[in-house]
């Protein structure tokens, strides 16, 4: 069983035949019950349950369990999924000194982990070098077929332009204006796709993580910085070059400290961990962690109890700000700083009703914002990227 089946289904586009749109629904939504997929494309039961049957015989998609749901006649219902041998998709992460890859296959289990250092300013030229190696040993060492590779998805800190261009205050500042795509495509005979990390994060979320049952939602990644992402109607909302939901980067205070974006008094100086993290290394002569920080929060230490609190107070009130733009009803917090559970949203939940226009008493239960810890704290950007494969496929011709 090769790749090119799965690809031809979810390439038709308009997805015109049953098929295509249940391959195509598996892709984002992965394992799934026959009825929600009728509720999902729309069509009959009757057109859903042979169409599965055909799948199922052509090996594409397989019955992964029984869902503990019991539904009306206390009957177990089936779930199926695409077939793991059916393909294979490779998530990059692009960072400022180190290249992660994962291979997963397409009902999203991961496979294969790989961290590939390149020092610091490494060129495009020598990360696709790399990164070829390492997938080659992948798929050898894993016993993968190379024909089974469907895409190479590839998430970036920092803005990307919808096609592929990354921006100016991408972390690894030689990589500006280089289209990531082409530098990818021209190495591997496959689709690629690029996007930002939180960008990712927030498709990983919406597919298989937080946010599978919510269409409109904002993720915010609170980590050593603040990034973010604006979900409308499940379609991450880029913006014409690529900075759309740069959370971080709202400029808070024109007078305020210098950012590494280059502009002054950004939220993700008091948001995010960096300033935290610089201070305390400086104190203690040793380069301390998000997770260091939240660890010895949870045993006690007042200084890093307070200091969490502090991002949360700011992170809140970035959110009011977000608030006044978008209203949304939920809000998925990932990165590291989520980790750290109560210590960091309970402030955040006060912050976010200190500074929202619309407070708690005066609305309904359900059109209350939920701020919600994500499902992915520290590989979101990479499942993302595996999304954005499926996605792209799915939607190669213009949408879907
Ligand atoms: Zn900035």
């Amino acid at each position: 069983l090769s790749g090119s089946e799965i690809i031809a289904l979810l390439k038709d586009h308009p997805a015109r035949t049953p098929e295509a749109r249940i391959v195509r629904c598996m892709s984002e939504r992965g394992a799934i019950t026959a009825a929600d997929l009728a509720r999902a494309t729309g069509l009959a039961r009757s057109t859903i349950s042979t169409a599965l049957s055909e799948l199922r015989s052509a090996k594409i998609v397989i019955e992964v369990a029984q869902s503990m749901e019991v539904r009306g006649a206390g009957r177990p219902t089936s779930v199926f999924s695409l077939n793991p041998r059916a393909g294979t998709c490779i998530g990059l992460h692009v960072g400022l000194s180190s290249l992660r890859l994962i291979v997963a296959d397409v009902s999203h289990a991961v496979l294969h982990h790989d961290e590939i250092g390149l020092g610091l300013d490494y060129t495009p030229q020598a990360a696709m070098r790399k990164a070829r190696t390492a997938i080659t040993d992948a798929y050898r060492r894993s016993g993968l077929s190379p024909h089974s590779l469907l895409g190479i998805g590839v998430a970036v800190a920092g803005p990307v332009a919808p096609d592929g261009r990354i921006q100016r205050a991408s972390i690894v500042p030689n990589w500006a204006g280089v289209n990531i795509r082409h530098v990818f495509a021209s190495a591997f005979e496959t689709a690629v796709f690029a996007d930002n990390e939180s960008n990712c994060s927030a498709l990983a979320e919406m597919t298989w993580g937080a946010a599978t049952d919510i269409d409109d939602f904002v993720y915010v990644k609170i980590d050593v910085g603040l990034g973010g992402a604006i979900v409308v109607q499940r379609r991450v909302v880029t913006g014409a070059a690529g900075a759309g939901g740069e959370f971080g980067h709202i400029s808070i205070d024109p007078n305020g400290g210098l950012c590494r974006c280059g502009n002054r008094g950004c939220l993700e100086l008091t948001a995010g961990f960096r300033t935290v993290l610089e201070r305390m290394s400086h104190r203690q002569k040793r380069s301390v962690t998000v997770e260091d920080l939240v660890e010895r929060a949870f045993g006690g230490d007042v200084d890093c109890v307070e200091a969490i609190a502090g991002i949360a107070e700011a992170a809140g009130r970035g959110l009011g700000i977000i608030g006044s733009i978008l209203n949304p009803g939920v809000v998925v917090v990932g990165g590291f700083g989520a980790t750290a559970g109560p210590l960091l949203f309970d402030r955040l939940n006060d912050s976010y009703e200190r500074h929202t226009l619309l407070k708690r008493a005066q609305l309904a239960e359900a059109q209350r914002l939920r701020i919600v810890p994500a499902r992915f704290t520290t590989d979101g950007s990479l499942m993302g990227a595996v999304a954005l494969v499926l996605r792209g496929l799915g939607a190669l011709q213009g949408g879907g």
